[in-house]
């Protein structure tokens, strides 16, 4: 892997934002409202920081219909997604760090490091496809492979699926359904979906049974086993 030209992440605050924006709406655009909320920082001071994207040409902003990432906007929040991504994996297999803590602490490493400790980490760790949660890694070359699954929760009863990621970050729910073994690389039966509420009851392979209630089941991605 080669030395990229772009060798310094950008600026925490600067970076922050386009990978929020990019998670927000993708290709999309974000309302300032939902970004305020995500970075819990006023109004004011919002306008003022999009109007510098926009100056920088990562963003393009427009008062009523919210921010939106350029080209190089995107190629950024990618890179910053592939170095928090390959952190998270490190901090797991390499250091000992649970699967509901590694979050944290990449959002903290991956300001402070270049593109050419991301490519040698990457090597290191054997060019990994997805982080330890099932999110798919971008590729240095900025491709991000398609998302093929779908949530636990769009399962009809009696389907047998793969759970592909957990889409999630917030650390208790990690741990919850890493106690219970409800990680990427499991198959589950789903037994029951019940309309009223959205909770799912899904077997694991050890015959155990779980009952996970909306947001829980929404937040298990999966694919479809035959
Ligand atoms: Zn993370």
């Amino acid at each position: 892997m080669g030395e990229s030209t772009a060798a310094q992440p950008l600026s925490s605050s600067i970076g922050d934002y386009v990978k929020i924006i990019w998670e927000l709406a993708g290709s999309g655009a974000a309302s300032t409202t939902e970004i305020a909320a995500r970075l819990s920082v006023a109004p004011a001071s919002l306008t003022k920081m999009l109007g510098r994207l926009q100056e920088l040409g990562l963003v393009s902003y427009e008062r009523y219909r919210g921010a939106s990432l350029t080209e190089r906007g995107r190629a950024e929040a990618l890179r910053s997604v592939r170095r928090h991504r390959l952190i998270e994996t490190f901090l797991l297999e390499h250091l000992g760090y649970s699967w509901q803590d590694v979050h944290e602490e990449a959002e903290r490493l991956e300001h402070a490091v270049s593109d050419n400790f991301t490519e040698r980490l990457a090597e290191f760790l054997g060019h990994p496809a997805r982080d330890p949660h099932g999110a798919p890694i971008p590729g240095a070359d900025g491709v991000l492979a398609a998302e093929d699954s779908f949530p636990l929760g769009e399962v009809m009863a009696g389907g047998r699926v793969h759970v592909t990621r957990v889409h999630n970050e917030e650390a208790p729910v990690l741990a919850y359904l890493g106690e219970r073994g409800l990680v990427p690389g499991r198959s589950l039966e789903v037994k029951e979906v019940r309309e009223l509420d959205g909770v799912v009851t899904v077997e694991d392979e050890e015959g155990v049974s779980h009952s996970l209630g909306g947001p829980l089941a929404r937040s298990i991605f999966v694919r479809l086993l035959s």
